[in-house]
């Protein structure tokens, strides 16, 4: 069985350089673990298909391979213009209205009427990922006058961000309840939720997906930084979304934004993913910038379950190489004399829960005996969750009877899993351990490994069970 030699997973965004099974493989074989469907270039349809290709190349490889599916939120964008587009100058007035008539020199329809009547004087208006700044000058309600601060060329269907307004737009548009909806009828594992202001966008994605997937909210609007910690507790993991950040948030904020949430989705057990411009210069280039490779060391010994990359795999000219790359970076950090101090200082205090009593006193038997893994028992994922938020140095191996929850665990820290039947009794529980401990290379006869489980078996949030396993030379546990 195939197995990663790192804790930190890998995200690779499909697209028109690698949408098909072939390079979904290659994809695998380089070391993604999860593959996203971004929804703002795919409808319902390719989104089918492209679960189908990756649940085939799963078939294939004999391995539980994760699907996120990010919506695309309520993305903000001005109407068109008679001419295509126009050029605006620092220090001129330029107003946007309702009206949708094609714009010119002076206005534009910016096309969400409860936009314009949440426009306040003072308010930035950042347009094309921030190349164009205005600020309001003058709010009408049906329309808003602004001042250009930073000029450029302003065409058709541009997008726009607001940094400072309150938007009361629901967190799903009808775009996205039609692609939410196709994801949890294709049984995609985890959906990612765009332009997140609050926790309650969090809650009513959660409400409609139920248990159908798993849902990730991406931050990177000024809003939710400001609600952090509600938005965490109310998601089931978290991205650090650096692309609109960057564009709403000045830019020196961002990394200390990045290690913020990554530490405490990490006290929090809740999965934090690394995102954009991570390899940005391998869209064109077939090795990246110094740079990069430090920020996405970065994010590795900052102890982020997973790093992602965007366009580098999805349409750029050399998406395998990209994940090549990120799987050496992250292999390379994880062996670094530093790594393990740093991953330690960070750890927080648990919860005063059974399952996290386990978890902390599994990591330190693993450590004091110098254990080749600790394997976890578990139905929900939870108690694979609970051990990971330690950071053990031993690998995490998850033993699941339940197929969906070995997929959601693809992008946690650290976490191995493989789908096999419950055990019939605690003996059995041992010897199924040990045999996939060997099986995924992760201990031989002769090795010692940790079991944690929650008895009796299949009772979720149970984990009160904790054994030490010797690993007979027929690969069962020695009794
Ligand atoms: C981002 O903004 O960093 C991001 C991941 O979102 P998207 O790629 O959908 O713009």
């Amino acid at each position: 069985m195939d197995r990663r030699r790192r804790r930190c997973k890998i995200l690779a965004t499909l697209g028109p350089a690698s949408n098909d099974e072939a390079s979904i493989e290659k994809l695998w074989r380089a070391g993604a673990d999860v593959f996203r469907i971004n929804m703002s270039h795919a409808n319902p349809e390719a989104m089918r298909e492209t679960v189908a290709m990756i649940r085939s190349v799963e078939e294939k490889v004999g391995r539980p391979i994760g699907v996120l599916v990010d919506l695309q939120g309520p993305k903000l964008r001005v109407g068109t213009f008679a001419g295509g587009g126009v050029d605006l100058f620092v220090g001129q007035k330029f107003t946007f209205d309702s009206d949708p008539t094609p714009g010119d020199a002076s206005r534009v329809c910016l096309p969400h009427p409860e936009i314009l009547s949440a426009l306040a004087p003072g308010h930035k208006l950042l347009i094309d990922d921030g190349k164009l700044r205005l600020h309001v000058v003058q709010a009408e309600g049906d329309h808003a006058i602004a001042k250009v601060d930073v000029g450029g060329r302003i065409s058709n269907r541009k997008g726009v961000s607001l940094p400072d307004t309150e938007i009361a737009v629901a967190a799903l548009t009808d775009k996205d309840r039609v692609d939410l909806e196709a994801a949890l009828e294709t049984g995609v594992d985890w959906v990612a939720l765009s332009f997140v202001q609050r926790a309650k966008d969090v809650l009513e994605v959660k409400r409609i997906a139920g248990d159908r997937a798993k849902v990730l909210a991406k931050i990177e609007k000024p809003q939710a930084i400001s609600r952090l910690d509600e938005i965490m507790v109310a998601a089931d993991a978290l991205m650090v979304a650096r692309g609109d950040l960057g564009v709403e948030m000045p830019l020196e904020k961002v990394p200390g934004l990045q290690k913020r949430i990554t530490r405490e989705g990490r006290r929090l057990g809740r999965p934090v993913v690394v995102a954009t411009q991570m390899l940005e210069s391998m869209i064109s280039a077939p090795a990246p910038t110094r740079a990069e490779v430090s920020d996405v060391a970065t994010a590795v010994f900052e102890g982020g379950d997973a790093i992602m990359l965007s366009a580098e795999s999805a349409s750029g000219k050399y998406p395998f190489e990209s994940v090549t790359m990120m799987n050496r970076i992250a292999e390379e950090v994880e062996q670094e004399i530093v790594y393990r101090s740093i991953i330690a200082a960070q750890r927080s205090v648990p919860e005063q829960t059974g399952a996290d009593a386990v978890a902390v006193a599994a990591r330190d038997m693993a450590e004091t005996l110098d254990l080749k893994a600790i394997v976890a028992w578990t139905s929900s994922g939870a108690t694979a969750l609970r051990v990971a938020r330690e950071r053990p140095r031993a690998p995490i191996l998850a033993l699941t009877p339940i197929r969906d929850t070995a997929r959601r665990l693809t992008p946690v820290w650290g976490v191995e899993s493989v789908i096999t039947k419950d055990a019939h009794d605690v003996d059995d529980m041992a010897d199924r351990a040990c045999k996939f401990a060997v099986r995924l290379g992760l201990a031989s006869p002769g090795d010692r490994i940790l079991i944690i489980a929650g008895v009796p078996f299949g009772t979720p949030g149970a984990t009160n069970m904790l054994r030490l396993a010797f690993i007979a030379e027929d690969g069962k546990h020695a009794q």
